[in-house]
Parts: structure tokens; sequence; C-alpha cells
């Protein structure tokens, strides 16, 4: 079962979160190499996300310790090509704490199985190819999962 946004526990070190506000907003950024697949372009991609708290930037091989927990999962994120300005989604795995591999991916069935996350970063890149919200009146919507599968088999892709 996919999670749409990252709720994943916070890390096992002791976090004063009592001064919230100095800590609040602090970006994470996943950092590789990647072609851009709108332009053909070698890139670095710089993948935002709000996983961690450190506002710290990580690359493959790189392991974050207390800032993000160690759990063994595929994250789905994006990033914007520096060239020429459009999206790409990205794909974050991390196992045995340690940043395994970052890749731009094209969101298919395929790459929706191996998820286990899909960040609330993503999420007007998710809704273009639905064509609906994910969230309604009462918070995410019970079938945004069912739909957005729907969507890839029937071919449609960011
Ligand atoms: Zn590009």
């Amino acid at each position: 079962m996919i999670s749409f946004d990252v709720e994943i526990p916070d890390g096992p070190l002791p976090h004063d979160h009592c001064d919230g506000e100095m800590t609040m907003g602090l970006i994470t950024y996943f950092k590789t190499t990647s072609r851009c697949p709108h332009c053909g372009r070698d890139e670095t991609a710089w993948i935002h996300s709000h996983l961690g708290d450190s506002g710290a930037t990580y690359q493959i091989g790189d392991c974050p310790g207390g800032d993000i927990y160690p759990l063994d999962f595929d994250v789905l994120l994006g990033w914007t090509c520096g060239s020429c300005g459009l999206a790409t989604f990205a794909e974050v795995v991390f196992a045995d704490g340690c940043v395994r591999d970052i890749q731009s991916v094209e969101l298919n069935p395929e790459t929706l199985e191996r998820l286990h996350y899909i960040a609330e970063d993503v999420q007007s890149m998710i809704e273009t190819i639905t064509a609906t919200r994910i969230y309604d009146d009462h918070g995410v919507r019970p079938d945004w999962l069912a739909t957005l599968r729907t969507a890839l088999e029937a071919g449609r892709r960011w």
C-alpha cells in the first residue's frame, strides 16, 4: 500500500520540535546528475523534499543518520530541469539507512509497483496525470491511488 505524503517517523535522535519556528520549512535535497527526458541535456538534478529536517543535501551513498528514519523504502519525488524548466519524476531508494539510488523515472505501472511513498511535493504532477484532485474537503481522497493506477494503466503519463 502506497502512502501519499511522507509520513515517515522522525529519526531516532531526539528532535527538539518545541522551537519549531527555527526548524520548520527546511528543505532536504537529493542531488544527482541526470539526463532531462524533455530536452536531453545532462543536468544536476536538485530533488527537493520534506524528508528529514536538517536542511541537508544527500547524494547516492550518503547515510542521513538520524535525519531520516532508517527504513528501507522507495519514494517518488521530482526535480525541475535547469535548462528547459520542465519537471520530471525522481525515485529515491533508501536501504540500510543510506541513499542507495537516485534516478529520474517515468511514472508508469511498473514504477508505481516499486514505490512505498509518493511525496506531497509532486502532488500537482500526480493530479495532472489523474485529472482529479488528491485532496477533498475531508483530506486525502481514499480512491486517489486507485485513480492513479487506472490512469497509468490507461497510458496517461506526466
Ligand atoms: Zn530539460
